[in-house]
C-alpha cells in the first residue's frame, strides 16, 4: 500500500507554478544526494517533484515530505548486489529498469488529467535507457551529471584518448602530460580497473550520447571554479550546459544518507582545538586492502595529529569493519583519534576543529571540501576521482596528493605539510579564497545564479 509520500499519480498535487517534473536518480550515494539536492532547489523555486526510484537503496520519503515518491520495481536481489562493482550495478539497471520506468511513465501520464502533466525529466546520464522512453511520451529531458565538469570533459574525450593512445593507460606513459586535456597527466585519467575494458567504455559512451541528445547538462560546480573546463566543453558540444552548484549552499541541505550518521562525531569534535583535527573519510564505495588500512592507521597515529577517521563497514576488503587494527589502538592514541561508521559530513566539514580532510576525491566530497574551505590530502581511487585529485592539487591547489604508496611514511609526511608546516598555511590562505568563490557564486551577480536562472526559465518553457 502506498504510503503518505508514496502517493498515487491521480493525487498529484497542483504545482505551485503550474509546473511538474520528474526525477529519477542511479541508487547511489554519490548520485542520489545532488539529485535530491537538486529537486529541492527547483522546488524551492515553484515547481512540484515526483521523485522515480528504485527500491534497491531507496531515498527516505519521510525527510521529503513535499515530494511524490514513486517506487519502481528493480528486480534487483540482495545476491546481485552484493560486492557487485558500480559499473555492473549500473549496466543490471540499465538493464532490469527499463520496463519499469516505461510503465511509470506511462501510469503517471495516463492517470493526470492534463495533456502535458509535466514540464521535464532530470535524469542521469548513466541511465540510459531514460533518452528513448522520455521521447516516447514527448518529454524534454535534462540530465544531472554528477561529476565535475573537467571529469565529464575527460569522460567525452575517451574516443580521441583511443586513438592517440593515451588509453589503455600504459604503465610507462603514468607521468606525460594529455596535451589535449590540460592539466590531466596520463595517471589522471578517469579509469577504473575492470577485466572488460571495452564494456567500460561503451557504458562512458552511452553516457556521453545521453548528455549530448539532451536538452541540457546540469552540474553541481560552479564557472568561478571550473572556468576553464566549462568553456573547453561549450566548445563542440551540442547541448547546453548549467554549472549551478554547489548544490549543498542554497539552504541547509536535507540528509540523504543511505547510512545513519554516528552523532558523536559532532560531540567528539566539539571537545577539539580549532583546525586541529584532519577528518578521513573515503566516500561510499572505495574500499581499501588490509595492509593499507594498517598504514592508514599507523600513519594517523604517527602523525601525531586529531583525526576523525570514517570507517565504513566493509570498505575494507575481506572485513567487516575495523577488526584489523592493533588491539588498543585507539587507547594508545589517548583520545587523539575518533572512529566512526559514518558521518554528518557536510557538518563535520563545516565544523571549527576541523582543519583537514583526507579524502578519495569523489565529486561531492570534494566539493563539500571547497565550499568550506578545508584543504585535502588526496587519495584517488578510481574514475573521476582521479581528475578531481588533479585539478585539487594543481589547479586550485587547496589540497597535496597523496599518491606514491599508501605506506606510514608518506602519510605522515602528507598530514604534517597541511596540518603543520607554512606550506599549510598558503593552502589554507587559497581554500579559503575559493570557499568564497563558492558562496558568491550563488548570490545575485554569481554565474551559478544566472545559470539557475536560465535553467528554469528553459524548464518553464516546455
Ligand atoms: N558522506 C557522508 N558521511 C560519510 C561519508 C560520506 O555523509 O561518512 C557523504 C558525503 O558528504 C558525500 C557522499 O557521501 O555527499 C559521497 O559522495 P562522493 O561523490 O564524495 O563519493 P562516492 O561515495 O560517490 O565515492
Amino acid at each position: 500500500m502506498a504510503t503518505e509520500n508514496q502517493r498515487q499519480p491521480s493525487k498529484l498535487e497542483k504545482p505551485i507554478n503550474g509546473k511538474r517534473l520528474l526525477f529519477f536518480s542511479l541508487p547511489l550515494q554519490g548520485h542520489m544526494t545532488p539529485m535530491l539536492q537538486l529537486a529541492d532547489i527547483l522546488h524551492s523555486k515553484g515547481f512540484s517533484i515526483t521523485f522515480i526510484h528504485t527500491k534497491y537503496n531507496s531515498p527516505n520519503p519521510s525527510n521529503y515530505p513535499h515530494f511524490t515518491f514513486q517506487p519502481i520495481s528493480d528486480d534487483l536481489s540482495e545476491a546481485e548486489t552484493s560486492g557487485l562493482s558500480v559499473f555492473d550495478l549500473a549496466y543490471l539497471i540499465n538493464v532490469k529498469c527499463v520496463a519499469p520506468f516505461r510503465d511509470c511513465l506511462d501510469q503517471l501520464f495516463s492517470d493526470s488529467p492534463e495533456e502535458r502533466p509535466f514540464a521535464g525529466l532530470i535524469s542521469d546520464p548513466a541511465l540510459h535507457f531514460t533518452r528513448e522512453v522520455a521521447k516516447s511520451f514527448q518529454l524534454q529531458r535534462f540530465v544531472l551529471r554528477t561529476s565535475g565538469v573537467g571529469a565529464f570533459r575527460a569522460f567525452s574525450s575517451f574516443p580521441l584518448l583511443q586513438e592517440k593512445g593515451y588509453l589503455p593507460i600504459q604503465d610507462s606513459q603514468l607521468e606525460e602530460l594529455v596535451a589535449e586535456l590540460p592539466p590531466l597527466r596520463v595517471k589522471d585519467l578517469p579509469v577504473i580497473n575492470v577485466p572488460d575494458l571495452e564494456k567500460f567504455y561503451k557504458l562512458i559512451a552511452s553516457l556521453i550520447e545521453e548528455a549530448k541528445t539532451s536538452s541540457g547538462v546540469i552540474f553541481n560546480s560552479f564557472e568561478e571554479l571550473e572556468n576553464s573546463a566549462i568553456d573547453a566543453l561549450h566548445e563542440g558540444f551540442p547541448a547546453p550546459i548549467f554549472p549551478i552548484g554547489p548544490f549543498h549552499k542554497y539552504f541547509p541541505a536535507t540528509s540523504s544518507s543511505f547510512l545513519k550518521p554516528d552523532e558523536s562525531s559532532i560531540s567528539w569534535l566539539d571537545k577539539q582545538e580549532p583546525k586541529s583535527v584532519i577528518y578521513v573519510s573515503f566516500g561510499s564505495i572505495a574500499a581499501v586492502e588490509e595492509k593499507e588500512f594498517l598504514e592508514i592507521a599507523w600513519g594517523l597515529a604517527n602523525s601525531k595529529c586529531r583525526f576523525l577517521w570514517v570507517i565504513r563497514p566493509g570498505s575494507v576488503n575481506g572485513l567487516d569493519w575495523h577488526e584489523a587494527l592493533p588491539k588498543g589502538f585507539l587507547d594508545m592514541l589517548d583520545g587523539r583519534g575518533h572512529i566512526v561508521k559514518w558521518a554528518s559530513q557536510l557538518e563535520v566539514l563545516a565544523h571549527p576543529a576541523v582543519g583537514a580532510f583526507w579524502t578519495h576525491n569523489g565529486w561531492n566530497s570534494t566539493l563539500e571540501s571547497i565550499s568550506e574551505g578545508v584543504p585535502m590530502i588526496c587519495m584517488p581511487c578510481f574514475a573521476d576521482q582521479m581528475v578531481n585529485a588533479r585539478y585539487v592539487t594543481y589547479s586550485w591547489k587547496v589540497g597535496v596528493e597523496l599518491r606514491n604508496g599508501l605506506e606510514r611514511k608518506n602519510i605522515e609526511r602528507a598530514i604534517r605539510r597541511l596540518m603543520v608546516e607554512e606550506e599549510g598555511e598558503e593552502i589554507r590562505k587559497r581554500a579559503l579564497d575559493l570557499k568564497e568563490k563558492a558562496k558568491s557564486t550563488l548570490t545575485q551577480s554569481g554565474a551559478s545564479f544566472k545559470s539557475l536562472e536560465s535553467l528554469i526559465s528553459c524548464l518553464s518553457s516546455s
